[in-house]
């Protein structure tokens, strides 16, 4: 038994192409390790605000292995190595006090850690366009974690985040969770001087990057980070028609 588990466990390394499952755990404290042991990230505040945060607050659905679970309504919780992944690229930008914007909020989960970070006294704003999965966030966020909304240190926003959401901008930090064909201009807008945004971007191969993009002294500086797969940064209506 031991012995058979341990060749299908090898299997999965080589054949892999994508890392998923690779720093699956069967808590969320080993999940959270595995994805440090493997390298996904090293920072000790994404560490702990991960290890705060329960993933299983967020999907029934195999929480703790190291890959995307449908949530409904063609959205998904992302990877936990793509969550590990954010917090890690946006780390000097999530610090105590800092305002930041998560657009496509999915699941809430991603949110918690990025509030975790900057603290109480820090502000994120969860920007969602299905409404159900706004509702389904906050219900998710307030198992553990409702005095963050008590406090005003999350908001979760029913609208487009393609346009952002301007009435708390400037941000220190930006993290979209579906893939853009283009930059929102709205976006690099309403980010802040010495703000970072990091977000999916698809190019003409139909190919999708993951993108910093920093904004220094009011210049914007672009750089490709890595290949991704993410689901598109859409209107409600091309993601869930009515017909469902
Ligand atoms: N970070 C989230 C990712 C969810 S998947 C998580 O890990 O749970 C991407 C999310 O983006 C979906 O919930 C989808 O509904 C949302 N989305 C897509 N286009 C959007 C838009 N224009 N405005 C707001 N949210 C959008």
């Amino acid at each position: 038994m031991r012995r058979l588990q341990l060749i299908s466990t090898l299997l999965l390394f080589s054949t892999s192409r994508n890392m998923a499952w690779r720093s699956s755990g069967s808590s969320n404290a080993e999940l959270v390790e595995n994805l440090r042991k493997n390298g996904v990230f090293s920072n000790q505040r994404a560490y702990d605000a991960m290890k705060a945060v329960d993933r299983g607050d967020f999907t029934s659905r195999d929480p703790y292995e190291d890959a995307p679970q449908r949530i409904g309504y063609n959205a998904t919780i992302s990877a936990p190595h793509m969550h590990a992944a954010a917090l890690e690229y946006l780390q000097n930008h999530l610090v105590a006090g800092a305002n930041a914007l998560d657009v496509g909020s999915g699941s809430g989960y991603l949110t918690v850690c990025m509030a975790m970070m900057v603290g109480q006294t820090g502000t994120v704003v969860g920007i969602e366009h299905m409404s159900e999965l706004v509702e389904l966030s906050t219900k998710n966020i307030k198992k553990h974690h409702s005095e963050m909304i008590e406090n005003g240190n999350v908001v979760m926003i029913d609208g487009d985040g393609r346009q952002g959401y301007a009435e708390k901008a400037p941000y220190n930090a930006i993290h979209v969770g579906a893939a853009a064909a283009g930059v929102p201009k709205a976006l690099t807008d309403q980010l802040a001087d010495g703000g970072r945004m990091m977000i999916p971007v698809e190019q003409e191969d139909g190919n999708q990057v993951f993108m910093q993009i920093d904004k220094i002294n009011g210049k914007i500086h672009e750089k490709i980070v890595e290949h991704v797969i993410y689901v598109p940064l859409t209107s409600r209506d091309k993601q869930w028609s009515h017909h469902h």
